[in-house]
Parts: structure tokens; sequence; C-alpha cells
């Protein structure tokens, strides 16, 4: 896939992939030997049927593949871009054991962007009107699979997000080097233009609770709120002026575009020497945030090694071109500031792996004597989220798990509470984007089928 070069691209904030070429797209997909019992698609969360996909673009029908993509998966442009292909579908494309798999990802981010910016993006028949009104919370990729199922069989559908932009960790927390803005959008548009109510800046559990919903006449409701509860490392001097979640750095920079301050009102710290904690994703898109930002250096500090990073393989390597700096097997232990308050210094202790801990992982352990001090004027906490207790607190009889996560049947995604369904990292803890439209496919299915049920009750005057 062509791209921008390093040099160039620490200097903004484009997306950096430039994507294929119709013919070399062609030529990729000419490599798939449509094999008949595809294991890629076992590979696939949510199942795509990657070599009927792969086919329509040999007969030239991108729009056509990029449909069949949908059939399954309604998000393929913001899946081509950052779903881990490279774990999934294409780690077992037959093609991999002697050569480079067919590379899936960047064959569904072509189709996609061809059918969208050819306005070929079809609206689909909408089934009679049901009288049914559904209410979905938070419009990540949870909320707007659910949405877009279930205003197809005519259900009224209303979104509810907290945050004045819809998308979720796709608009406030992915930057726009990654995945362009105006892409999430574009889907927002699909389903309002299906008839989806969006309300934004609302913060249910605090403008109306989920009893509150049901009182103004919403018949079923599917929480999809997310892991936004930014984690600490709870040590000495994380309170001082400087030290950010990467939740606030990256909702700073990529929603309120403080990138661009001050035409836009949000400012950012912009630090010259700048750590960013974590091994994951977020920590990724950090890093190379805070060198489109200005760092002289931008270090990743990570306390196991490379291998056991969750980041995508193409994210390290991207931050690696860029010239992030790793401090593998090393830990913060405390934060030192001047006398205003600000950080300007971080103590740390190198680790070395021990025995495998709950998570399969080898613990890392700390190794006694070897502190020492890293100067830094700006710290980025990117140890990963948990749940946002709101919903699950203003809502008696909702069941959750000791993570604070909502429990669910993994079956119909229902709650404990009849006609509330829930789905995506609110219920797994932060995943993939995936996996959270996924769960809104299950969702939406179970959603349609409780609101017909309901439909039949009512005909039979119960
Ligand atoms: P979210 O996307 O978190 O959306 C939840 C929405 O609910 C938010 O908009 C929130 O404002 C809203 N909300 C919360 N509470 C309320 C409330 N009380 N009322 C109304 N609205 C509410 N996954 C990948 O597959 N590939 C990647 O490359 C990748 N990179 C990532 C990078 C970052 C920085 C982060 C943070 C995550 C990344 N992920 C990635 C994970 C992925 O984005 C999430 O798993 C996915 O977005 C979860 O979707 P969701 O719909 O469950 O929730
Ligand atoms: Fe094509 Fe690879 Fe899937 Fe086989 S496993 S159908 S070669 S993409």
């Amino acid at each position: 896939m062509p791209q921008q070069d390093p040099e160039n691209r620490i200097n903004n904030f484009f997306e950096v992939p430039y994507g294929l070429e119709e013919e070399i797209a062609f030529t990729e997909a000419s490599r798939c030997i449509e094999c008949a019992k595809a294991p890629c698609i076992g590979g696939c969360p949510v199942e795509v049927d990657i070599p009927g996909f792969i086919k329509l673009i040999l007969e030239k029908d991108y729009a056509g593949a990029a449909r069949k993509i949908k059939a399954t998966n309604s998000l393929p442009a913001i899946c081509g871009r950052v779903c881990p292909q490279e774990e999934q579908c294409e780690v077992v494309c037959v093609l991999g054991k002697k050569f480079k798999p067919v590379a899936i990802g960047y064959l569904e981010r072509f189709v996609a962007d061809y059918e969208r910016e050819n306005d070929l993006v079809q609206l689909p028949e909408k089934g009679p009107g049901t009288g049914f009104k559904v209410a979905i919370v938070g419009s990540g990729p949870a909320g707007l699979t659910v949405a877009g199922d279930l205003i197809k069989h005519g259900h009224d559908v209303t979104i509810f997000e907290a945050l004045h932009k819809t998308g979720g960790v796709l608009v406030y927390g992915i930057p726009e080097f990654r995945l362009p803005k105006k892409i999430v959008q574009s889907e927002c548009d699909y389903l309002a233009r299906l008839g989806v109510d969006f309300q934004t800046s609302t913060v249910i559990g605090k403008s109306d609770t989920i009893d509150e919903l049901f009182q103004m006449g919403f018949d079923a409701i599917f929480i999809g709120t997310g892991a936004g509860l930014p984690n600490f490392m709870g040590i000495p001097g994380e309170n001082l002026i400087g030290i950010y979640s990467s939740n606030e750095y990256l909702t700073r920079s990529n929603l309120m575009r403080a990138f661009d301050f001050p035409s836009y009102d949000t400012p950012i710290i912009r630090g010259k020497n700048v750590a960013v904690l974590g091994g994951g994703n977020t920590a990724m898109d950090s890093v190379r945030t805070a060198l489109r930002l200005g760092a002289d250096n931008a270090y990743i500090i990570y306390r196991r090694s490379e291998t056991e990073m969750p980041a995508r393989i193409e994210e390290i390597h991207h931050a690696m071109e860029e010239g992030v700096q790793f401090h593998l097997l090393t830990n913060p232990v405390k934060f030192i500031g001047n006398d205003d308050g600000k950080v300007i210094a971080m103590e740390c202790i190198k680790m070395e792996l021990g025995e495998p801990d709950s998570s399969g992982r080898r613990r890392p352990v700390p190794i006694e004597g070897s502190n020492f001090v890293m100067n830094v004027d700006l710290v980025v906490v990117a140890i990963g989220n948990s749940s946002n207790p709101l919903i699950p607190q203003t809502t008696p009889g909702l069941d959750t798990n000791r993570w604070g996560n909502i429990v669910v049947n993994p079956e119909t995604m229902q709650t404990s509470r009849e006609g509330v369904y829930a789905g995506g990292d609110i219920v797994t803890g932060g995943a993939t984007v995936i996996l959270a439209a996924g769960a809104g496919k299950k969702a939406a299915k179970a959603m349609h089928q409780y609101l017909l049920s309901r439909k039949n009750s009512i005909a039979a005057g119960f």
C-alpha cells in the first residue's frame, strides 16, 4: 500500500496509507485461489464472505463487492482501515503458508472507498413502519450497527450520544491519520438518510435514565456506551500538570481539534519530551499524535516486550518508522514535578519477564536497583479503559460483573432487564471495532424478534 513518507507525515494529520490503485487491487484479488473451505471466513469475527467479495473485484463489480461485505459487516471502510486482519482473516489465509496472505483488509478498504467516492451507496428497502420505538445509547460501532439493522425492519430508531459528535471511539479516539473523520461521518449520514434520529450532547443516566426512556415510549433499548473510563497507574505524582489520560489527550486533539488551536478553542499541552505509557493501539495513537504536535522525543514506555504488545503490528511499524523511541521492559514508579506543579521527570524501573500470568503472557517483574530517571515534560497514560458506571448505577436490576461490564446472554445480547440489550466494549471491556459491530448485529436480530413477539402479544390482547 503506498503511503506518506515518515518525514513528511509527522508534520501533518492526513491519512498515512493512500489506498490501493484499481490495477493493484485487481492484481491482489487475482492472487486469491477461492478455496472451497475458505478458512479466512472463519477467521473473521463476523464471517464476511471473503472469497465472494474478492470474486466480485475480479468481475470489476466493486460496489457489488462492498455490498457483499455489508451483508455481515456494515462498516467496511472503517474495518478495512483499523481491523487487526493480521490476527484474523489474513493469518489463516492458505497463501500465507508459503507466501504473503491475500491483503484482505486493503481490498476491503478499496471496495468500500470505491462505493462511497463514486456515490454508489444504495439505500436499502425499508420494511413497513412497525410503530415500535427503539432507543440506542452510544453511537460507536456497536450502536451504529444496531441502528442500521433495526431501521431497515421498519422500527423508529433514536440514538442518544453523550458527545456533540457521533461515532464513539472512531471520532474521539482514533486519529485522523489512521481513520479520516469524513468516513465515519458518511456512515452516520447514511443512517440519518435512512431515518435514524441522532440526539447528541445527551448523557443517558443524567438527562434521562433507562427507565425514563421506557416511560417516554421506547419499546426496547440498546446500551452501547463503550469503555471510556481511563485507568491510571496509581503512582506518586500522577496529578501533576502535564499528565493526561490518553482519553483526554486524544479527545482534545481529535474531537476538539486542539492540533489547530487557536483556530479551534481547545488548547493542548505540546511536550518536547513526551512519554506515553502502554503498548496498545491507544498508546501508539497517542505517541504518534505527540510527534505531530511537535515532540522532539516521543517515547513508548511499556513494561513487557514487543512480543506482548497488544497494538496492531502495522501501528507499531508506523510508529517506529516515524521515529518513536521504544523503552520496553520499563515501568514508571513515580512522576517528579517542579515548584509550579508541572511534570519534569519520571522515575522508571527496568523489568524482566517471569512466569505467565492469568492473561497467558509472561508477567513483568521489576529488577531491583535498576531505577533511572527520564526527563519528560508531558506524559500520556494509555494503560486501558474501564466501563463507565453511570448507566449501571442508574438502572435498577441491570446486572454487571466485577469489572463493571454489563452481563448479557451471549446468544441474544439481552441484559438482566427485559427489553434492554447491550453490546460492544461495555460488555467485553476494551476490544475491537469488528467485535463491537458483530455484537450490534446479534443484538439487532434479537431485538427485532423481541419486538415482533410483543406485536403478537398485543395482537392477541395480552
Ligand atoms: P465506543 O466506540 O466507545 O462508543 C461508545 C459511545 O457511547 C461513545 O460515543 C460515548 O460518548 C457514548 N456514551 C457513553 N456513555 C454514554 C451515556 N451515558 N449516554 C450517551 N452516550 C454515551 N479497535 C480496532 O479494531 N482497531 C483499532 O485500530 C483500534 N484502535 C483504537 C484506538 C483507540 C485510541 C481506542 C480508544 C480504541 C481503539 N480500538 C480499536 C478499540 C475500538 O475502537 C473499540 O473496541 C470500539 O470503538 C468499541 O465500540 P463501542 O460501540 O462498544 O463503543
Ligand atoms: Fe482467498 Fe486466502 Fe480466503 Fe483462500 S484463504 S479464499 S486464498 S483469501
